[in-house]
């Protein structure tokens, strides 16, 4: 089915993108992948294309377009090229709105141009080792004193956590309030003391995305480093997670379409019992099928994206998108793998890179459990 959220100006920033993705990320890609993370001057060269600041206001280096569709079109190119880019996707669509939301002006000239450059890379900090989906719960503490906080916990899971220069770190200000109530955002720098990054971990997919733990210890953090106002972050972070959850359903949905075209591609070369793959009945009503998933998945995420730049996802709405397209993602991978017969399971191959990749999008982000309380709240129950 044709699609209608997209025009001009974002078909000549998809041909950017598959260009830049093509000679200067998928040559270079498999070393990444090595390494366990994306080299910090790639993102620099990101910067350089416009990338990081198409939605950060003219005034401070950027494009100042109030759209996440472009976004959108640079994930479904990363996917549709097979590859990853790190903790990108986290500083352009979970990071920067905060920045953009909730600097003063002293901290927009501070910040924004380096965030749109790439000169500035960020991560954001909520997960800890005793707390993921009840946020609320979480211990990380920093104590006013005078014109700094004091910084003390540990963090886990930080994607980008290795290679970020700003860290928004959620920490809990004020101890006797209510759990939702005492939470604030503290923008805490590399370089500050007491600031320590522990392992890049060992995840079973997204190699090159770093993903790190983070220790604070008696980290003096600046009052100028407050992100918008002291105590509100909880009503910050829910305001902001439809864009993330939205972000999220973008990729998995490009992977499960990226499995699909490889698949199609593959079992037309591949031969068995002196025919291909792709004669089969079998193939092609698996691949009918998974064809059928894809198309629904893409008419309910444009409709979502429509409404995101409109002002008009809700929560709940985010969260029905997110579960739809991300167990699609699942489902559509696991088929394709299937069809690949044993070189499904060799990660040379793409199909078995989105398969170890797809794992994690059910989990982080907000988990399938953890949206569906959402989604039936809004149902009234
Ligand atoms: C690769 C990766 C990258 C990540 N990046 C970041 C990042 O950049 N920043 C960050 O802060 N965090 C990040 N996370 C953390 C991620 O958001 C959490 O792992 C996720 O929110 C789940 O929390 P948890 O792991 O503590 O699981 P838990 O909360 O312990 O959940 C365990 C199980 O219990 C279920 N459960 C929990 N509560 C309920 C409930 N109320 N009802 C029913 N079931 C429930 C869950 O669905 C799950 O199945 C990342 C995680 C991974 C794996």
């Amino acid at each position: 089915m044709r699609r209608t959220i997209y025009g001009a100006e974002h078909d000549a920033f998809r041909e950017t993108a598959r260009e830049f993705l093509t000679k200067e990320v998928v040559p270079q890609f498999p070393d990444w992948e090595a390494a366990g993370l994306v080299p910090r001057e790639v993102f620099t060269r990101i910067g350089e294309l416009g990338v990081l600041g198409i939605q950060v206001p003219e005034e401070y280096g950027g494009a100042g377009i109030d759209s996440f569709l472009y976004s959108a079109v640079w994930a479904e190119e990363t996917a549709g090229a097979y590859v990853n880019l790190g903790g990108l996707s986290v500083h352009l669509n979970v990071v920067l709105p905060y920045f953009l939301a909730y600097c003063d002006e002293e901290q927009k000239r501070r910040w924004l141009p380096g965030l749109a450059s790439g000169e500035l890379m960020t991560s954001i900090a909520m997960t800890e080792p005793g707390t993921g989906s009840d946020l609320a719960a979480m211990t990380t503490s920093a104590e006013k004193r005078g014109d700094h906080f004091v910084l003390n916990g540990a963090k886990t899971f930080i994607t980008g956590g290795i290679n970020a220069d700003l860290v928004i770190v959620v920490a809990r200000t004020s101890p006797g309030e209510n759990r939702r109530g005492g939470l604030s955002l503290l923008v805490v720098e590399g370089d500050m003391a007491g600031f320590t990054r522990g392992r890049n971990l060992d995840k079973i997919g997204l190699r090159t995305q770093d993903t790190a733990e983070l220790f604070f210890d008696d980290v003096r953090v600046p009052v100028g480093n407050l992100l918008g106002e002291e105590a509100k972050a909880f009503d910050y972070l829910t305001g902001n997670l439809p864009q993330e959850r939205l972000g999220i359903a973008v990729g998995a949905q490009a992977a499960a379409e990226a499995a699909l075209t490889t698949t199609l591609e593959y079992v037309q070369e591949r031969s068995a019992f002196g025919t291909t793959v792709s004669s089969f009945q079998n193939t092609k009503f698996e691949l009918a099928s998974c064809a059928t998933d894809v198309e629904a998945g893409r008419s309910m995420l444009d409709r979502a994206l429509a409404e995101h730049d409109a002002g008009e996802l809700s929560p709940a709405d985010a969260a029905k998108v997110k579960i739809f397209c991300t167990e699609l993602q699942g489902r559509v991978i696991d088929r394709c793998l299937q069809l690949h017969g044993g070189y499904g399971y060799i990660r040379e191959y793409p199909i078995g890179r989105l398969y170890a990749d797809a794992r994690v999008s059910r989990i982080y982000g907000g988990t399938t459990e953890v949206l569906k309380t959402i989604i039936s709240k809004s149902l009234g129950l």
